[in-house]
């Protein structure tokens, strides 16, 4: 009997895929998890009722994940990445040759073991990596605590719900700023423009906060279903957003890493935003709107208890 497992995160709408073959359900401490295989997508992962990955076009958002932000850096040597225990972001920062370090803070072991087991493709070894340290940990508080300093931090969590809830609140983003290093990058998935203009206002006003600049940037994760995906970018550098494609394309063939989504030209395109989209940015930048204040009583109504009429004079 085929089974369909639906996609429970929308109130008001479902996604149904149908299972061919259930790989792995489990209520683990953290979250309910379920892989299953699905004639179009491949192997997929859903944690608490979202699709979070799919063997077919898992490289789109792991690469746009990872590269945006360490091409446009130098030579990036230390990343944090914070979820991602599937370990498709990390696969994707260890193709950068001047990373000498990247740390994985992944709060549920099982997430790994399991990925490892049914889709070890996609962490493609990274997790034996010499330059890998991967650590079960809540994000928040490996954040709060660590005394280290990184030059990008990317948070590849799941929506704000359940585990990941904390990982998008204006505390976490603060202590992520104190740990990157100077002009370094922070990028943190902000989920469906269309569907959820809140969560990328509320992210980026948290983020402008704190950083000279924030700047969503989108991507086409076909799994995702509801129009394009947001992520979102903040740094103290300025300049790292004006990254010319050709200076990009330079760096791409220095480092020699292919992708399969990821391109110079997609990387500058990415930030630009249509109308809708732009406007929920305009929207959460614009500054408050001043109180409004207290309506004075008219002095005649007030007085006479009636209203009078304005005196007109007639010419
Ligand atoms: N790589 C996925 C994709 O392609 O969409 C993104 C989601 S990834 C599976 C999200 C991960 O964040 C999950 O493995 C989840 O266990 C982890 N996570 C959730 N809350 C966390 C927290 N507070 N600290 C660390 N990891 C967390």
């Amino acid at each position: 009997m085929t089974r369909w497992i639906e996609e429970t995160f929308h109130p008001h709408w479902r996604v149904r895929l149908e299972a061919s073959k259930v790989l792995h359900e489990v209520k683990t401490e953290h979250q309910h998890l379920v892989i299953f295989e699905n004639e179009t997508w491949g192997r997929v992962l859903m944690l608490d009722g979202v699709c979070q990955l799919t063997t077919s076009d898992e490289f789109v958002y792991h690469e746009m994940m990872a590269h945006v932000p360490l091409m446009a850096l130098k030579a990036p040597r230390r990343v944090l990445v914070v979820g991602g225990g599937d370990g498709g972001v990390m696969r994707e920062v260890l193709k950068h040759p001047t990373v000498e370090k990247a740390t994985l803070v992944e709060i549920d072991r099982s997430v790994v073991d399991l990925s490892l087991e049914h889709y070890p493709e996609i962490a493609n070894g990274c997790f034996d990596d010499p330059r890998c340290d991967l650590v079960i940990a809540d994000g928040l508080k490996y954040v709060a605590e660590t005394t280290e300093s990184f030059d990008a931090i990317i948070v590849d969590s799941s929506e704000p719900i359940g585990p990941s809830a904390v990982l998008h609140t204006p505390q976490f983003f603060a202590d992520c700023k104190r740990a990157l290093r100077e002009g370094g990058i922070f990028v943190t998935q902000n989920g469906l423009p269309f569907l959820l203009p809140d969560h990328l206002a509320a992210t980026t006003r948290a983020l402008a906060s704190l950083f000279e600049r924030a700047a969503p940037y989108l991507c086409t994760q076909p799994c995702y279903f509801g129009g394009p995906f947001a992520l979102n970018w903040a740094s103290d550098a300025p300049d790292a957003l004006e990254i010319s494609v050709k200076k990009l394309a330079r760096r791409q063939a220095k480092r020699a890493i292919t992708t399969r989504y990821w391109t110079p030209a997609a990387h500058g395109a990415a930030f630009a935003l249509p109308a809708y989209v732009q406007a929920i940015v305009d929207r959460a930048l614009a500054p408050p709107e001043p109180a409004a204040k207290p309506r004075r009583k008219s002095s005649t109504a007030s007085v006479t208890g009636r209203r009078t009429r304005a005196r007109s004079r007639t010419r």
